[in-house]
């Protein structure tokens, strides 16, 4: 392994506190050494073992490529973990003979030139919460951790670029990265405020033509264009009139069926639903570009809750919130979990639009928890929830990987709706 210093998460805290959240909703991929692993500790002759759930099951991918996971009980649930919300493996062989994703999460490791950076997966509910030790503090582990996940040769890795991979060398490139995290850190600015003003920033450094600028000339043109965005961000503050322009029509269209990918229950026991189960998707889909009617029953929540009520103010965020949403953005665009390799290959500008378009969907989500509850202001544990809910699918999903998909950003991006999106679902 080529020697690499980690790029950490400072301000974030983890422990896990075994609620078991991962063990019921991540499929588990393995490899073929840690199947054969599994295979020799003899879980098929134990008697907890004996109700017909297969330990290992290799129906992964395609069939002419088919990969291992773990075996899921018909709940979702991973066939290790048991009664009392713990890993079998774990309490009788030992944490170190887990299989690899299992001992990682909720970490991921994405190369950044000369180092690589730490981020993490807000589906755990303690990141979501900021529980437990410090990630700084984390950091012999982590490089233990590290050592494993990284593949050779990672610092030869190229930049994701601006627009693709390599279009622009790791120095100027972190420049970009180092104002968008600069952008979204003022604790005294909303959120919502933050992320529309780096949308900005985006879309700035999208219109521009970067070709045959020096690193210094690029240095330069990102400190403009950053204090250029801030400036608009204010005369737009000031000149408003506490009015938050709707979406487009076009953009109400496509924010729907964008948030309809966050907000679905994809566990492995209901997307193997066969000829029925597309049928239903094709339906759901359906009624998600109509837009209008009562909303289809999403995340096991099947209260009478209609595409309407959801354009209504919710209250704004809580103080809380607002510390959990900026926390988010700073560790996934410091640990660059947002492009390059952690994101489909996306370049910086697609990859922080996608990013961006996360907010408003994890608070879509939030208002329909809310108002399936009966309720009609958001409180900090229904945004905890949707981030933890929508955190699993962002990066993780083939669906953001399509054509279809990079239109449906791209469009937003045009029409001026993802930032008009930010505001609107914030109220
Ligand atoms: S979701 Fe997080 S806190 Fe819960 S068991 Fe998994 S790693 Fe631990």
């Amino acid at each position: 392994m080529d020697g690499f210093g980690l790029r950490l998460p400072t301000i974030q805290n983890w422990s896990c506190h075994s609620c078991s959240e991962c063990c019921t909703r991540h499929v588990v991929e393995i490899t073929e050494e840690e199947r054969q692993r599994i295979v020799d500790q003899g879980w098929s002759d134990d008697d907890e073992f004996t109700e017909g759930t297969p330990v290992v099951v290799r129906d992964l991918g395609p069939f002419w490529n088919r990969r291992w996971r773990l075996g899921q009980k018909p709940n979702g649930a991973c066939v290790f973990l048991d009664e009392q919300g713990l890993c079998r493996i774990h309490a009788r062989f030992g944490e170190p003979t887990k299989p690899l994703a299992c001992r990682v999460y909720p970490y991921a490791f994405h190369p950044q030139g000369r180092q690589v950076s730490v981020s993490l997966r807000y589906s755990c509910p303690s990141v979501v919460e900021n529980k437990g030790r410090s990630v700084a503090e984390q950091e012999s582990e982590l490089k233990e951790m590290a050592v494993e996940v990284v593949p050779a040769g990672v610092t030869q890795a190229p930049a994701p670029g601006l627009r693709r991979t390599g279009d622009l060398d790791w120095l100027p490139f972190r420049q970009f990265v180092n104002s968008l995290e600069a952008l979204m850190t003022p604790a005294e600015v909303p959120v919502a405020t933050k992320l529309a003003t780096a949308v900005r920033f985006i879309d700035m450094v999208s219109e521009a033509n970067l070709d045959r600028l020096s690193d210094q000339q690029l240095a330069d043109f990102v400190e403009i264009i950053c204090g250029a965005a801030r400036s608009e961000a204010e005369v737009a503050g000031e000149s408003a009139d506490g009015q938050n322009p709707p979406l487009s029509a076009a953009g109400r269209l496509l924010f729907r069926m964008l948030a309809a990918q966050y907000a679905r229950n994809d566990s492995l026991s209901n997307w193997r639903t066969g000829l029925m189960g597309r049928f239903r998707l094709l339906r759901v889909g359906t009624r998600f570009a109509l837009g209008n009617g009562r909303i289809p029953p999403l995340q096991d929540i099947d209260q009478p809750v209609t595409f309407d009520q959801l354009e209504e103010p919710f209250g704004g965020l809580t103080p809380e919130a607002e510390e959990m949403f900026t926390r988010y953005f700073r560790v996934k665009i410091r640990g660059l979990q947002f492009c390059g390799r952690a994101f489909f290959g996306f370049g910086l500008i697609e990859g922080f639009r996608s990013l961006a378009l996360v907010f408003p969907s994890m608070l879509w989500l939030a208002r329909f928890m809310v108002a399936a509850d009966g309720r009609d202001r958001l409180e900090t544990a229904d945004v905890a929830k949707a981030i933890e809910l929508a955190d699993h699918y962002h990066g993780y999903t083939p669906q953001f990987n399509r054509h279809q998909y990079r239109w449906q950003v791209a469009m937003l991006a045009r029409g001026g709706d993802i930032r008009k999106a930010i505001d609107w679902y914030s109220r």
